[in-house]
């Protein structure tokens, strides 16, 4: 049977509840941005009439004055964003249990159980938005296909509060003009990658020779293709189905081997940011981290140790995989690849609870959070070179590809 997916999307969310909040914000052109204070502060959402004066989301708060004097800032209130994302989800539920969020906005819905019921894929999207509308004050933008993949793009492809359907008889005439970047999973690097084979727009993708992508871009090559084909066939997760998520670990082979604390300081550092990225993702913390160090004679050495605090925080993560490094390695023998794992995953709440049984300061770590989080959203914009350290990014241990990812 040909599946009804849904993908909702909520749009400008951070400054959408930020405006529900305080209404009179609706008014104004607005911005919320890091810390307000701060004229190198940088802006992170903005509504449409900020929108109006050409801000756009990632340039610092002085840029955007010098564009509109009178912006008004605003500091992000990330718990006020959790409550109206569960809010929304829960609004999803009454129409399905397949609800399965991605990041604080979206989710996807599987609603072909659900058409007897309640209609069409478009009837059912269009009774979300209203619902959405009326009973939060927020509008979504709502993508309904027979795939994940393109019921996202459909989300992407007319804003605010719109009903985007892609189906078995328009898909190509939708999906395979639009530029490849509009697919989930084409990041900068991809479209980089993608370029270089003259291959510009999803249909291009869609025609291109597998074995030349997959040589290009190893799996990924080979999943873009079938997503451009329309292939896509993976399930829209239950809502109250537990995370089978375990671990969430990522290896990499250097371009040369470390020989030094130092090297492998700034491997580790990459490698657990790029963890902590995924957790957050998925609103997890670890309470194990674990380091693994493979020689240049592929002997693997194996540490694990129990985390201060359960945290999604890359400094924490890096900070705990150190501490391993310092205690199975001589700083000098030549090291081929490390592994960093976070590891005895808790869902975010039971995270805090816990936290804050223990006392830590919760006041700085919910700065890093903040700060930590604010990155993960421009990433998510601008692709992860947007922002590295400066440490990665004048080293020659080869950060820029090569990383295995693994969840299990
Ligand atoms: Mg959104």
């Amino acid at each position: 049977m040909e599946r009804t997916i849904l993908h909702c999307d909520c749009n400008g969310f951070y400054a959408s509840v930020e405006s529900v909040l305080d209404p009179e914000l609706s008014t104004v052109p607005m911005a919320v941005c890091g810390d307000p204070k701060s004229r190198h502060g940088i802006i992170l959402a903005k509504n449409e009439l900020a929108k109006k004066y050409g801000i756009v989301t990632a340039e610092t708060v002085w840029k955007a004055q010098r564009k509109c004097p009178d912006l008004v800032l605003v500091k992000p209130h990330h718990d006020e964003y959790r409550r109206y994302s569960k809010r929304v989800n829960e609004i999803y539920c009454r129409y399905t249990d397949q609800v399965e969020p991605f990041g604080i906005d979206e989710s996807w819905l599987d609603v072909t159980g659900s058409r007897r019921l309640f209609g069409s894929g478009k009837e059912i999207a269009d009774s979300l938005r209203r619902e959405v509308r009326e009973q939060t004050g927020l509008t979504i933008s709502v993508g309904v296909s027979f795939n994940k993949v393109f019921a996202k793009l459909g989300s992407d492809y007319k804003k605010p509060d719109a009903t985007t359907v892609i189906d078995k008889d328009n898909w190509k005439q939708i999906v395979w003009p639009l530029p490849v970047s509009a697919l989930l999973y084409v990041g900068k690097s991809a479209e980089r990658e993608l370029d270089s084979l003259f291959i510009k727009t999803i249909g291009d993708l869609a025609a291109a020779e597998p074995k030349r992508l997959t040589q290009r871009l190893g799996k990924l090559g080979s999943t873009l293709y079938e997503y451009a084909n329309g292939l896509d066939s993976s399930e829209v997760r239950r809502y109250d189905e537990p995370r089978e998520i375990k671990s969430v670990g990522n290896g990499m082979t250097f371009s040369r081997d470390l020989t030094s604390y130092e090297d492998a300081k700034i491997g580790i550092f990459a490698l657990a940011d790029e963890v902590a990225t995924r957790l957050r993702k998925y609103g997890l913390c670890a309470c194990t981290i674990q380091l693994q160090i493979k020689d240049t004679e592929f002997k693997v050495v194996s540490r694990q140790k129990p985390l201060a605090n359960p945290t999604a925080l890359a400094s924490e993560l890096a900070e705990g995989a150190m501490q391993l490094l310092y205690a199975s390695y001589n700083g000098s023998s030549p090291i081929r690849m490390l592994t960093v794992t976070a590891a005895n995953l808790v869902e975010e709440g039971q995270a805090a609870e816990q936290v804050s049984f223990f006392g830590e300061q919760p006041i700085d770590r919910e700065k890093k959070k903040n700060l930590e989080t604010a990155i993960d959203s421009l990433r998510g914009k601008f692709g992860r070179g947007m922002i590295s350290t400066g440490a990665i990014l004048g080293s020659d241990i080869g950060l820029e590809g090569g990383h295995h990812n693994e969840e299990e």
